[in-house]
């Protein structure tokens, strides 16, 4: 059986109505990143930041998975050796029903707070009250989120890494594949004897080293590469 780690950015829940960050229409090209997701910003005008990710939120709450979502979540169900790793934070895999997903730049709809530290889930959209108050202490919270200039959680990246190195397939769905250090895994399955497959509807820097460019949709993407790997598991 072939082991498969696929990689997802947001072009896979493009199809759910939600704005991707630099394709056409992309949310950066309305507002400026570094006004809004770096710590500095946070910092300087919470509220502002805080804003923006509740708008985020509310439309994030009203979308539903798509096809591509949901044959990601029958990989999952069906082939023995499956990881989803998503540079995502909408938490759409697991809405689909993906139970194993490594979050490489946190979860949206998580909170963590300033003052004593907890984390937890706040699923409220819109706000009651914004920047929105720790449930525990009454101190600052900030979105679960990776911010540009902050690390990623460490535990995530390792097993994100070590799929990408001992993966026979690696798929990458829907990521520009600029932002690092997500953007290296291709290239480490690549550099370990994975066959590399991209879907992505736009060329990126991975086409240029995929065995496999399909320049479609997740939706019909992913199904073209269900069903291959389906004949591959059959012999
Ligand atoms: P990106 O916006 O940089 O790139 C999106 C990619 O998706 C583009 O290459 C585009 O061609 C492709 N695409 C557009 N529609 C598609 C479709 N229907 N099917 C397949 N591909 C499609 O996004 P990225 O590479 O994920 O950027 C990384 C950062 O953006 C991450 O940090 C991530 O956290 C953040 N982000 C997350 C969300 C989300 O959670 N839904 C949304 C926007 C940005
Ligand atoms: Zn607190």
């Amino acid at each position: 059986m072939p082991k498969v780690a696929v990689l997802t950015g947001a072009g896979i829940s493009a199809e759910s109505g939600i704005p991707t960050f630099r394709g056409k229409d992309g949310l950066w090209k309305r507002f400026k990143p570094e006004e809004l997701a770096t710590p500095e910003a946070f910092f300087r005008n919470p509220k502002l930041v805080w804003e923006w990710y509740d708008y985020r939120r509310q439309l994030i709450a009203r979308a539903e998975p798509n096809e591509g979502h949901k044959i990601l979540a029958r990989m999952e169900r069906e082939l023995p050796d499956f990881t989803l790793i998503t540079q995502n934070v909408d938490g759409l895999h697991q809405k689909a029903g993906s139970e194993k997903v490594i979050e490489l730049h946190g979860n949206i709809w998580k909170v963590r707070c300033l003052s004593c530290g907890a984390e937890y889930y706040d699923y409220r959209a819109p706000l009651p009250e914004i920047p929105p108050r720790c449930k525990h202490c009454g101190g600052l919270v900030r979105p679960g989120v990776v911010w540009f200039g902050e690390p990623l959680p460490p535990e995530a990246l390792e097993q994100a890494f070590n799929a990408a190195r001992e993966s026979d397939y690696f798929i990458v769905v829907g990521t520009s594949a600029v932002v690092y250090p997500a953007a290296q895994l291709p290239f480490v399955a690549k550099e370990y004897g994975a066959t590399v497959i991209e879907v992505n509807p736009e060329e990126t820097p991975v086409t240029r080293i995929a065995d496999l460019s399909l320049r479609e949709k997740a939706s019909t993407g992913l199904k073209k590469v269900y069903e291959m790997l389906k004949e591959h598991a059959q012999g």
